[in-house]
């Protein structure tokens, strides 16, 4: 038996204003190609760069999130190569020196570990035109800052190299650090592979580049951790070497083999000063973490309002607005319980409830009213939310008139107890008034009852309707339907 082990590198793109060293516009969208240039991303000799604070500030936060250990010195280091995107003939990047190192991230009870994260500067994009058989170079992106991320081989499958890079994904939107779109390049997963029959040894590693989606590297993990066993156990030998993906076939191909390390001569950059992590503005006390991170989050749900299924959960924890928007009617919600039953807690069944009532509203109807509109622009406050989700757990109104409300409520972002008033929708709970009509419609549809007598059951549902719409949607069904049976 072969056993795979996984190490990622991921280079994801800060949200900054500017450049890494420059005061150039980081914007790698802009339609138009280079124009988010000056001398300095593009390496003019004599130019003179500057660290941009911010970016800085923004890999500590990763680092302390993704619990790093503290360190006293980073500085920067040139990494020579020549390709053309990439104007200086070096990167400015780190080596020796780190920003961040030593961390871990736990993913699903697993910890993986976190050799480093360091921060660099993005190259140029290069576009090959076949037909006029040219290479075109555009420095938008030269110089925008880029956090690389570095974990030990503790990763074991494709579904754990999947869940480690979307969780990391969901940590840098909580931080603001960037929105790590993946297909934008904004993220970008290199995964490395080998497997060997000894635990612990490590084999031959073959990376590969270009996974534009979680699926594709999940997929692509999977997919070289069968080729690699097979060659193994055919007696071949695997060679070394850079692989990419093929989207179509779903394989991985065969892109460069390693002859050697490539030697890129690092040494610090001398146009940069050493970054003191322990003196302002970088100490501790400025890299505090303001946001609650995801896992903490998830725990908290779980335990203050019993979410458990995973799908409630990632819709919560992927939308933090939402989250929000969430949380807030269910503590009006809360409030509201009191203030009807003039008590002073609620006790934690009866908020569990609260909180299943708000979640098949909110979830459903609400988002798919949603489409696309953004939560701050909700007409619906928290509080009109939460009064509406007494009113159906008090039973004042039936499920179907519920959903009336609240999509006039999402239109107009009127006051539920005002509109029950004027449209007249409030349940008919005496039950005297329900038999009153149910008995009318037994009368008038004696044709459906005989059928419903003689065993067929879409006659109740027939009948069950009639009166619904009868009492214009104000009677629950379910004792329609009841009081149905025990009349006939
Ligand atoms: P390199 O210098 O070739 O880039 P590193 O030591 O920096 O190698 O490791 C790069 C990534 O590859 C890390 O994520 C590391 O965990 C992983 N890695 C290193 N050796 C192996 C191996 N034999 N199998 C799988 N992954 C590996
Ligand atoms: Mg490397
Ligand atoms: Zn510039």
């Amino acid at each position: 038996m072969y056993k795979p082990v996984i190490g990622l590198e991921i280079h994801t793109q800060l949200k900054t204003e500017s450049k890494m060293f420059c005061s150039c516009a980081n914007d790698s969208d802009t339609e138009n190609p280079n124009v988010n240039i000056c001398p300095i991303c593009l390496g003019h000799p004599g130019s003179l760069p500057t660290i941009n604070e911010k970016a800085v500030k923004k890999v500590l936060e990763a680092g302390a999130a993704l619990n790093c250990k503290l360190r006293d010195v980073s500085r920067f280091d040139r990494k020579n190569y020549f390709y053309p995107d990439l104007p200086k003939g070096y990167q400015i990047s780190q080596d020796r020196r780190p920003l961040c190192a030593e961390g871990f991230l736990d993913i699903e009870g697993k910890r993986v570990r976190i050799k480093r994260i360091h921060l660099e500067e993005d190259t140029g994009k290069l576009f090959h035109d076949s037909k006029e058989q040219c290479s075109l170079v555009d420095f938008n992106r030269a110089g925008i800052p880029l956090m690389e991320l570095v974990t030990e081989p503790d990763i074991r499958s494709g579904h754990e190299a999947c869940r480690f890079a979307e969780e990391l994904r969901l940590i840098f939107r909580y931080l603001d650090i960037s929105d790590a779109d993946m297909q934008k390049g904004q993220m970008r997963v290199e995964v490395n592979i080998s497997v060997s029959h000894m635990e612990g040894r490590l084999g031959t590693k073959v990376e590969i580049k270009n996974l534009n989606s979680f699926r594709a590297v999940q997929r692509a993990v999977d997919y070289e951790i069968k080729r690699q066993t097979g060659l193994l156990e055919n007696g071949k030998h695997i060679s070394m070497e850079t692989r990419g993906w093929d989207e179509f076939k779903e394989e991985t191909f065969s892109q460069r083999e390693k002859e050697e390390a490539f030697d890129y001569r690092y040494f610090p950059e001398p146009d940069l000063p050493p970054m003191y992590l322990n003196d302002p503005p970088f100490n501790k006390e400025n890299i505090k973490l303001r946001t609650e991170l995801p896992q903490k989050k998830r725990d908290r749900f779980n335990k203050e309002y019993g979410i458990t299924d995973k799908k409630e959960m990632d819709v919560f924890m992927n939308n933090q607005e939402l989250a929000d928007y969430f949380e807030k009617i269910v503590s009006e919600a809360v409030n509201w319980m009191k203030e009807w039953d003039e008590k002073s807690t609620v006790q934690k069944k009866e908020k569990i409830e609260l909180v299943r009532i708000i979640k098949s509203y909110l979830l459903s109807d609400f988002l798919g009213t949603l489409k696309g509109k953004e939560i701050k622009d909700v007409l619906i406050t928290p509080e009109n939310f939460a009064e509406l989700t007494l009113f159906i757990y008090k039973k004042e109104i039936s499920s179907k008139i519920a959903k009336k409300l609240l999509s006039e409520m999402y239109q107009t972002g009127g006051d539920p107890s005002q509109i029950i008033e004027e449209k007249g929708w409030s349940q008919i709970k005496g039950s005297e008034d329900i038999k009153k009509i149910v008995l009318e419609v037994v009368e008038e549809n004696k044709e459906a009852v005989s059928d419903y007598k003689s065993g067929k059951e879409e006659a109740l549902q027939f009948l069950t309707g009639k009166v619904m719409a009868k009492t214009k949607g104000r009677a629950e069904p379910k004792e329609a339907q009841r009081m149905i049976k025990e009349l006939i």
